[in-house]
C-alpha cells in the first residue's frame, strides 16, 4: 500500500478542485485523483462562462450558501491574483407567475438581495439590446454576473498544489472500500489509504456510487455562440447583463454578454415542450429574435456539456448513507458551478469530521435511497 493520506478527493472538476483547495489550505494531507487533464472539457465545468446570482429562483434556502460563495469567490480571486467573477448584473425575466421571475423575487425579498423590478420599457431603456415582450416581468439583480469555469477550476487546483495537495491527473479511481479504519482507494496506478474519501465525479457518479442507486440522469446541453447582427458593442458587459428568460411556452433560454469583442453565448437551460438538447443553433436564434432582435442568426460555434439531474433538481451533498467516512457530491442538476467555493468548504468540513454551518437536509443523499425502498 502506498502513502496514507488524510483525505482522497476523487474527481478534480468544479467541486473536487474546490474541495482539494479548502482541505490543503487547512494543512490536511490530500490526494486528488482524476482520469483526465486539469480543466478538461469532457465533464460539466467548461465553456467560458457560468452565471452567478443570489436571488435564487430554485429556492430561497440556497441564499445563505450563495452569500458565503460570493465571499469565497473574492478570496479565491485574491489568492490566485486574477479576476474570476465579473459582476455584470443579471436580468431574470418571465411572465408574472413564472418560476424564474417569482422565485427570484421571493429569494431577493426574503434575504434582502439588492434588486429592482423592471417593466419591459424600463428594461429596454436600461439595457437597449433587450426587447421583452409585453407582459414580461423582470428582476434585475445588481450583484449577479459570471465566472469562467475553466479558470476557476485551474485556480483552485493551482492553489491546492501550492498548499501541498498531491494531484494526479491521468489516474482515475476504479473502486474503493471503507471500514472503521478509513478508506482504501484503487486506481489505474495503485492503491491508497486515507481517513476519508470525497467522491466528486460529476456525470460519472453512477460508476463510483453504483451501490447507492442514486436516480441520476445525465443530459446533454449545447452552448452556442453567435456574431451579433447589431455589433458586439450592443452586447458589451457594460450594457448587457447575464440573463435567463422563462418563456410562457415552458422554455428557458439564457445567455451572457460578449466577452471577446466578437461572440455572444446563449443556450437552453430547460424546456418543457421538448428535450432541451434538441434545440439547434438556428432554432435557438429564432426563439431569441423576440427578446434580442440585434442578435441575429450568424452561428459561430457550439460546445457540448452535461447536466447530471436529480428528480427534485436539488444537489446530492452529504455523507454516504452506509459509510460516514465517505462524502458524496454529485447531481448538481445544471446549476452547481456558482456553489463550488462554498460547497468545497462544506465538503472539506464533512471530510474532516467538522459540522458544516448550513442546513444541508435538502441535499441529503438518503432522500433518494429511502425513496427506493
Ligand atoms: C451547459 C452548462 C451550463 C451551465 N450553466 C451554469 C450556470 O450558469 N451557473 C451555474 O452555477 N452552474 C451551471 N452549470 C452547472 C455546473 O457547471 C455544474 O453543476 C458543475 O460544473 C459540476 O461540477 P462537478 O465537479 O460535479 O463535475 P465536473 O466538473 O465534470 O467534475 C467531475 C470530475 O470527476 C472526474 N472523474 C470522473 N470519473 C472519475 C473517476 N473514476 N475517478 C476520479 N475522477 C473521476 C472527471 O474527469 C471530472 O474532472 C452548467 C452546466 C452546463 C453543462
Amino acid at each position: 500500500m502506498a502513502t496514507a493520506y488524510d483525505v482522497v478527493v476523487a474527481g478534480l472538476g468544479g467541486f473536487g478542485s474546490a474541495t482539494a483547495y479548502h482541505l490543503s489550505t487547512r494543512g490536511v494531507r490530500v490526494l486528488g485523483l482524476d482520469p483526465y487533464p486539469a480543466g478538461h472539457d469532457l465533464g460539466a465545468s467548461h465553456g467560458e462562462s457560468r452565471i452567478v446570482r443570489q436571488a435564487y429562483f430554485e429556492g430561497s434556502a440556497y441564499v445563505p450558501l450563495l452569500r458565503r460563495t460570493y465571499e469565497l469567490w473574492d478570496r479565491l480571486a485574491r489568492d490566485a491574483g486574477e479576476r474570476l467573477v465579473r459582476h455584470t448584473g443579471g436580468l431574470f425575466l418571465g411572465p408574472a407567475g413564472s418560476r424564474v421571475f417569482e422565485g427570484s423575487l421571493a429569494s431577493a425579498r426574503r434575504w434582502e438581495v439588492p434588486h429592482e423590478v423592471l417593466d419591459p420599457a424600463e428594461v429596454t431603456r436600461r439595457f437597449p439590446a433587450f426587447r421583452p415582450p409585453a407582459g414580461t416581468a423582470a428582476l434585475f439583480e445588481t450583484s449577479a454576473g459570471l465566472v469562467g469555469p475553466e479558470r476557476a477550476v485551474l485556480a483552485h487546483l493551482r492553489l491546492a498544489a501550492a498548499a501541498g495537495a498531491e494531484l494526479r491527473h491521468g489516474e482515475g479511481v476504479t473502486s474503493w472500500s471503507a471500514d472503521v479504519d478509513g478508506v482504501v482507494v484503487h486506481t489505474s496506478g495503485g492503491s491508497y489509504s486515507a481517513g476519508s474519501l470525497v467522491l466528486a465525479p460529476g456525470r460519472w457518479a453512477s460508476e463510483l456510487l453504483a451501490g447507492l442507486g442514486l436516480p441520476l440522469r445525465v443530459e446533454r446541453r449545447g452552448m452556442h455562440w453567435f456574431r451579433p447582427r447589431a455589433g458586439a458593442d450592443a452586447f458589451d458587459a457594460s450594457r448587457f447583463p447575464v440573463w435567463i428568460w422563462d418563456r410562457d411556452d415552458g422554455t428557458a433560454p439564457y445567455g451572457f454578454p460578449c466577452l471577446d469583442g466578437v461572440a455572444v453565448k446563449a443556450a437552453v437551460h430547460y424546456s418543457r415542450v421538448r428535450p432541451a438538447d434538441t434545440w439547434t443553433p438556428a432554432e435557438l436564434s429564432d426563439l431569441l429574435a423576440e427578446l434580442l432582435p440585434g442578435l441575429g442568426n450568424e452561428h459561430l460555434r457550439s460546445v457540448e456539456c452535461t447536466y447530471t439531474m436529480t428528480p427534485d433538481e436539488h444537489f446530492v451533498v452529504g455523507r454516504h448513507p452506509a459509510h460516514e467516512q465517505v462524502v458524496v457530491a454529485c447531481g448538481f442538476s445544471g446549476h452547481g458551478f456558482k456553489f463550488t467555493p462554498v460547497l468545497g468548504e462544506v465538503l472539506a468540513d464533512l471530510a474532516t469530521g467538522l459540522a458544516p454551518s448550513y442546513d444541508l437536509s435538502m441535499f441529503d443523499p438518503r432522500r433518494f435511497v429511502g425513496a427506493q425502498r
